[in-house]
């Protein structure tokens, strides 16, 4: 597999959640190599992969892949477009859960300390600045990252489809194939080629911004 430290770089954790130190890294499960960042998981035949991994790293226990019944064709090309069609950072308006306030986390009101002239410490409660006490805004800047895109309906986070892209790139793949679409709380899964399959979560409550609709294999 060309560019097999950076394909598996897409998709390995790089936060800071101590519990996810363990998928910082590939690690290696019956005969596969696998890879995420507890949204996306990314599964390799190990015969396909030239580096060794650590069988005793990543989760204990592992995601379920669905079985293929779908062969939506997921085009590269067509991917990149409708990623770099959206702003790298845009003023959108929300609603629903999506319009809590980041600053107060929709409470309304936030908790300021001060120091009075002895040096010592006070809390106090004020209407949060950001939403003038309603818990809720109106619009919010968001990055493309945190939008969502809907693939036959079902929306997904861009940033987590850009990694699907990145990594596709990376291997030289022009189009994978949708083999599950996610439903009923089971992931999507995209086979990138025999032998190297990803599986990606849903996101919910987020209005996609975009729209791909995939056609199957037998209905060109
Ligand atoms: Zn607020």
């Amino acid at each position: 597999m060309q560019n097999e430290k950076l394909f598996f770089s897409r998709f390995v954790y790089n936060g800071e959640f101590i519990n996810r130190a363990c998928l910082k890294k590939p690690f290696e499960r019956n005969g596969f190599v696998y890879a995420s960042d507890a949204r996306i998981m990314v599964r390799v035949e190990k015969s396909l992969c030239e580096e060794s991994y650590d069988p005793q790293g990543g989760l204990k226990s592992l995601p379920s892949f669905p079985a293929p019944e779908s062969n939506y064709k997921l085009d590269l090309k067509e991917l990149i477009e409708i990623l770099k069609s959206i702003p790298r950072c845009e003023t959108v308006a929300v609603s629903g859960k999506e319009a809590e306030c980041d600053e107060c986390e929709g409470d309304g009101r936030v908790e300021w300390t001060y120091e009075d002239s002895n040096g010592e410490e006070h809390y106090d409660y004020f209407d949060c600045p950001i939403c003038d006490g309603k818990g809720k805004v109106k619009t919010k800047e968001i990055e493309r990252e945190e939008r969502a895109i809907a693939i036959n309906g079902t929306s997904f986070k861009a940033g987590l489809l850009q990694k699907i892209a990145e990594a596709m790139n990376d291997i030289g793949l022009p189009y994978g194939v949708i083999t599950y679409q996610a439903k009923n709380s089971q992931p999507m899964l995209i086979q990138l080629q025999e032998g190297i399959e990803v599986i990606i979560m849903p996101c919910i409550g987020i209005e996609p911004c975009r729209e791909l609709h995939l056609k199957q294999a037998n209905e060109e």
